[in-house]
């Protein structure tokens, strides 16, 4: 087995931070998984997928599996819909654009979102009014203690607003192999519920296609490009209040940006709480806040995991100070 010793993770995140890994391997299939799994029983295990969820902020002890299963099979199909199978490696984003030029409809508005398909249940990514969960059915799972197999149907994942039973009860308990999702064939159900979608997509005919391609194109005005300015996309969720603690701070703050999620329940925009405070466009030593989304922290060159950390701590604590608001990374702080 190929393991290697100290092992630099610098292109494996998408912070760009160079942090070293006690050990390293690159999982190519389930039989070498459950082996390396065993025969490392006593260590700590890091799961990677595309690292642009993850911040380092110090060495990773213990052995980091990349997971680099691959594969894509329609395993059921009719006249109006299919089941895919897709392994835990796949690039999300080639994986968007494969439905997309096959024709199958439910994922289009999830197009360019970084990463693997392993890692999209872990917090139920989600963007323009679409979550993994809205066409999930299940996913296997090999425990990493014991190397028994197991599937989670939608139910049972515990799914939420960037988050799942893999990122809370369950946590650093499963590795996920591979996701099942079920994708229309016919009677897509477009959503172009976001007015810059229908803005974008203008007078061209709604389709797969143009739903994809316009996401893309607002994603790619709005975000960083990861190979040019490191960073993990929101760093931290938007906090969900309730209706009282919401109408207090509109009082005080009439430019609020909010929606109501459910009954007495108001999800405030993180982005607006830390424009506020003036934090966007910042920069302080080697990191930053980018000019163009007060959500996304970045590195500006040569940055640590720990300075991100300090910057992302400092943001925290002003917006508790001023809106008596704790907010919630969304990244995954190791
Ligand atoms: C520019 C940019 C834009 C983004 N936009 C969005 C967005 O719109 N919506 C959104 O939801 N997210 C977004 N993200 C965040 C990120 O892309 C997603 O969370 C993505 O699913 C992470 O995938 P990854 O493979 O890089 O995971 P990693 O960063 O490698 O891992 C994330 C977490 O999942 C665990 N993990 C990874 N793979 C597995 C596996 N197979 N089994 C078990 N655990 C695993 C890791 O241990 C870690 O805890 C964005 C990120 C960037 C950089």
């Amino acid at each position: 087995m190929d393991i290697k010793s100290n092992y630099s993770l610098e292109k494996s995140n998408t912070f760009g931070l160079n942090v070293v890994s006690e050990s390293f391997y690159i999982v190519k299939n389930l039989k070498d998984l459950k082996n390396i799994l065993w025969e490392n029983r006593a260590k700590k295990i890091t799961v990677l997928g595309g690292g642009s969820n993850i911040l380092f902020t110090k060495f990773l002890d213990g052995l980091c599996l990349k997971i680099d299963l691959k594969g894509i099979d329609i395993i059921e199909e009719n006249k109006n819909n299919v089941v895919i199978n897709v392994m835990a490696g796949e690039n999300w984003h080639d994986f968007v654009q494969w439905c997309v030029n096959k024709g199958f409809g439910g994922v289009e508005n999830l197009s360019l979102i970084p990463g693997l398909v392993g890692a999209a249940p872990i917090q139920n990514i989600g963007a323009y009014g679409v979550e993994l969960k809205d066409i999930f059915i299940s996913c296997n799972t090999v425990n990493i203690k014991d190397q028994t197999e197991k599937e989670f149907d939608q139910k049972n994942c515990l799914f939420g607003y960037r988050t799942s039973r893999f990122k809370t009860i369950d946590k650093n308990i499963y590795i996920i192999t591979s996701i099942k999702i079920r994708l229309t064939k016919e009677k897509h159900k477009y959503n172009i519920s976001y007015g810059s979608v229908k803005q974008e997509i203008g007078n061209r005919e709604i389709n797969l296609e143009s739903i994809s391609k316009a996401i893309i194109k607002i994603r790619k005005s709005k975000l960083p490009d990861t190979n040019i300015l490191g960073n993990c996309g929101s760093f931290f969720k938007n906090p969900v209040i309730n209706e009282s603690k919401y109408f207090e701070l509109k009082k005080k703050f009439p430019s609020l940006s909010a929606f109501k999620v459910e009954k007495n329940q108001y999800k405030i925009s993180a982005a607006w709480l830390i424009e506020f405070l003036k934090y966007k466009g910042r920069s302080i030593g080697n990191v930053g806040v980018y000019k163009n989304q007060a959500l996304v922290l970045v590195n500006l060159g040569g940055a640590t995991g720990k300075e991100l950390l300090t910057l992302a701590n400092k943001i925290t604590s002003e917006v508790y100070n001023n809106f008596k608001i704790t907010l919630q990374p969304e990244v995954e702080i190791l």
